[in-house]
């Protein structure tokens, strides 16, 4: 496929330092120069620690940041990203991020996405000794992971972010127990960026999910993004032919022609383990 983007700018709103994770990813593999858009402030469109409210979804919010940073640099070219901390999809009982990418081309009207998500060092705990802060501080992965506390309630506005050292903790959990009426420490992981990495891991897949559609060109209009978009599920036992869970098709679809394909997948049969017949 032609190096579309070489030498091409990528505006890049962001301001939390998450160029520096995706450059050294996208920047060699597309030829293209990630370029940070500044001059706007991204808490305004929601943070993590409460004091403003996100209320439109993560995809509108990151189509919002990307449009806003090729503004800014005049560019038709831009990409942003939006984390989600979510319930986990299977039992609601894991911390979970769905990272989110948007990759804008107005030249070629085109709108790509990528996305990873998987288990968040996400963790929040009501607090009252410096042992129960220690327990918590332990199991959130302090201090490669950042925490943050407030006195009082989950939603109090005096927040301590960023905090990195065993010093600053303590002297946060000390201002912040003055300042609670009910002796009441509220702890939680920091969730930007560059305060998790966990985080970090889980934007740079998202990043390589980007990097995988922008290079997959389609077959009938040869532009980038052709990408799977779901299955069909149903592939037949091999010892009875009841159909199975197992996905039976893989769809196809260009993002910029809407030419689709159905992708058989490489089996032909499901192991009986994973049928119902076989093995209720
Ligand atoms: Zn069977
Ligand atoms: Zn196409």
């Amino acid at each position: 496929m032609p190096a579309l983007y070489q030498d091409q700018t990528i505006a890049f709103l962001t301001q939390h330092g998450k160029e520096d994770l995706l450059r050294p990813l996208l920047a060699p593999a597309l030829g293209c120069q990630l370029v940070r858009a500044e001059g706007f402030d991204t808490d305004t469109l929601g943070t993590f620690s409460g004091e403003i409210p996100r209320p439109d979804t993560q995809l509108q919010t990151a189509r919002q940041k990307a449009r806003l940073g090729m503004d800014l640099l005049g560019q038709p070219v831009g990409m942003a990203s939006e984390g989600a901390f979510v319930p986990d999809p299977f039992g609601g009982m894991m911390p979970w991020n769905v990272e989110m990418l948007v990759w804008l081309d107005d030249t070629r009207g085109l709108e790509i996405v990528g996305m990873a998500q998987g288990p968040a060092r996400s963790g929040q705990r009501a607090v009252r000794t410096p042992e129960e802060l220690q327990q918590f501080a332990a199991e959130a992965g302090f201090p490669e992971h950042q925490l943050v506390l407030r006195p009082q309630s989950e939603t109090d506005p005096r927040v301590h972010k960023g905090l990195a050292s065993a010093e600053d903790l303590q002297q946060a959990f000390a201002a912040c127990l003055a300042a609670a009426p009910d002796r009441v420490v509220y702890a939680e992981n920091d969730l930007r960026a560059f305060s998790n990495p966990t985080r970090q891991r889980m934007i740079v897949k998202a990043g390589e999910d980007l990097l995988q559609k922008l290079q997959s060109a389609c077959p009938q209009c040869a532009l980038p993004g052709f990408a799977p978009t779901g299955v069909t599920r149903g592939l037949p036992c091999g010892a009875c032919g009841h159909p199975t869970q197992l996905p039976r098709l893989r769809h196809w679809r260009c993002v910029a022609c809407a030419h689709q394909h159905d992708e058989p997948v490489s089996a032909r049969h499901a192991d009986p383990s994973r049928c119902d017949v076989c093995n209720p």
